[in-house]
């Protein structure tokens, strides 16, 4: 019918099959436990949200309202309580290992009851994956174990990402338009280290983290060749915190500017920076963008998460409304107009999910959990006792090689096209399921009517929440840019992007 030849042939025309899909080729390389895994991290999230979330997210959400100064610790106590900071932290590094894509499935769930405090956790591991992609064994193993530390002792350790500028927000993410961003965060070269001046504007949960994963540019006319990340502690001298915003949602998880005046960062906490990477394939400009995509391929795909959980809040509340109003003498939900409406948001959010599950598919394929979601990989560090890992690590850890080897899989081991293929799919889970979520959250506030505006009913703070995920891990303009860029260009030779 058709020879093994002719497929690869015609698999491989463009949009390839791959691009199209990639749950079919990566189901079944993937492994069987983590199915039972991922069920038994839901079950964790529903208890999470029935015991903790659900009886504070509108209180805290005035709180903050009220008193925007105000930090929730409280809240982080509690989820560094119930053990969710270390969740998907690998074995080797000190946390519990949890298969990465089961992070989403929590995430959606946390964020159905309330997606500030579902970034309140999600955002930590923003900064985790931040430091996991610069492949700095040494470093992830001494950060990881101080946030697990931080668990056995009941004193939180959060790590944040700080890349936004008062003047460059989209520009930082991407290498092709740095050079024209507005960029002063300045790491200045000096025996022993770096001297860190400028600042960082809307880090989440800035305020109530330890560790600040901050990219930074040694020599601001070419930022793009000379990125660094710098892991920032607090109470280094030269850092300190600015203003909290005083924003429109999300609010319990603070925004924060961080200050950097002549803050010296020593060279064992320089994650990344050019001399590191002179062994590699690629230049340093390429390993820098090549370590942002690791970061927001997996991070994006945790935006489109969040966007499907507030999506299923929305319909939720929407649900609830319909079954318990009556108008024009019989049950809203009997009404043939009501029925479409539900069922067009029931649809909203399994598209919504379908993009973060075939994003996360991607990353299995090609990006960050490759390696993590080989079978024999697996399986060994799920099984392998947590106190022999403890042992033997942290002193492996510390040898170059380590790192060296890393990179070396991780860095020269990942195509070009691997990299694109999973940068616009997360691209896509970030533009495609954040516009959703903020569909469903308007059509539930349609269907409620006043009831929608009214604080106690909870449908108003959803749509106030999920607007913020259309701006940031790149405006959804970018997102869809990138997207063109990724999955659509490389097949169109007269194509140009970002105006290069
Ligand atoms: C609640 C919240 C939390 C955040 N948390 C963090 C965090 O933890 N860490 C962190 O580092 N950052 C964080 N950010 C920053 C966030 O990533 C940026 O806000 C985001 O990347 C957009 O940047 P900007 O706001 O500066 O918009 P701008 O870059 O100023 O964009 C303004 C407009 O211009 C468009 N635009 C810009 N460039 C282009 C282009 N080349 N082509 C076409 N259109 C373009 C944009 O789409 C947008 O519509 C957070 C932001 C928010 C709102």
């Amino acid at each position: 019918m058709i020879s093994r030849k002719e497929t690869k042939a015609y698999a491989n025309q463009p949009p390839r099959f791959d691009d199209m899909i990639c749950s079919l080729p990566a189901a079944p390389k993937i492994p069987k436990a983590m199915v039972k895994e991922t069920r038994k991290v839901v079950a964790l999230a529903r208890k999470f949200n029935q015991e903790v979330v659900r009886p504070r997210a509108l209180e805290l959400d005035r709180r903050m309202h009220e008193d925007p100064d105000y930090l929730p610790w409280d809240m982080v106590e509690t989820i560094n309580d119930w053990g969710l900071y270390t969740l998907w932290i690998p074995k080797v590094f000190g946390g519990k290992g949890y298969n990465m894509p089961s992070m989403c499935y929590f995430i959606e769930e946390i964020a159905s009851a309330c997606l500030s405090i579902a970034n309140l956790i999600g955002v930590h591991y923003l900064g985790v994956c931040t430091l996991t992609s610069t492949w700095n064994m040494r470093l992830i193993n001494h950060i990881c174990r101080e946030v697990t530390l931080g668990e056995k002792n009941h004193t939180p350790c959060l790590i944040t990402l700080a890349i936004t500028e008062p003047g460059a927000g989209t520009d930082v993410e991407e290498t092709d338009l740095i050079g024209k961003g507005n960029i002063t965060c300045h790491a200045e070269k000096v025996a022993g280290g770096y001297r860190l001046n400028g600042s960082k504007i809307f880090i989440s949960n800035g305020h109530v983290s330890t560790w600040h994963m901050v990219v930074a540019y040694s020599d601001l006319k070419k930022p793009a060749d000379t990125t660094v990340v710098l892991a920032v502690k607090n109470g280094t001298p030269g850092f300190s915190f600015g203003r909290k915003e005083h924003k429109l949602g999300q609010k319990a998880c603070p925004a924060s500017e961080l200050i950097f005046r002549d803050c010296f960062v020593p060279d064992e906490f320089v994650c990344l920076d050019p001399s590191q990477v002179t062994a590699s394939q690629r230049p340093p400009r390429e390993i820098a963008m090549q370590m942002i995509d690791y970061v927001v391929s997996a991070t994006r795909a945790g935006v489109g998460a969040f966007a499907t959980g507030a999506a299923r809040g929305a319909f939720e509340a929407a649900l609830n409304f319909a079954s318990t109003t009556v108008v024009a003498g019989k049950p809203l939900i009997n009404h043939e107009w009501a029925q479409c409406r539900l069922a067009e948001m029931y649809k909203n959010v399994t598209l919504s999910r379908l993009t973060y599950v075939e994003t996360n598919y991607a990353n299995g394929l090609h990006g960050a959990f490759r390696e993590l979601q080989k079978k024999p990989m697996y399986y060994y560090y799920k099984f392998m006792p947590a106190k022999f890992f403890d042992k033997i690590m942290p002193p492996l850890m510390n040898k170059p090689f380590m790192t060296r080897l890393s990179r070396k899989v991780q860095m020269d081991g990942q195509t070009d096209d691997e990299m694109h293929r999973t940068s616009g799919w997360a691209s896509l889970s970030k533009f495609g399921a954040t516009d959703l979520g903020v569909k469903n959250c308007q059509m539930a506030l349609e269907m409620m009517g006043q009831n929608g505006l009214r604080h106690d009913r909870g449908a108003e703070k959803i749509l106030r929440d999920a607007k913020l995920l259309q701006i940031y891990e790149g405006t959804n303009q970018l997102n869809r840019l990138n997207l063109f860029k990724c999955l659509i260009a490389v097949d169109c030779p007269q194509a140009t992007v970002f105006d290069e």
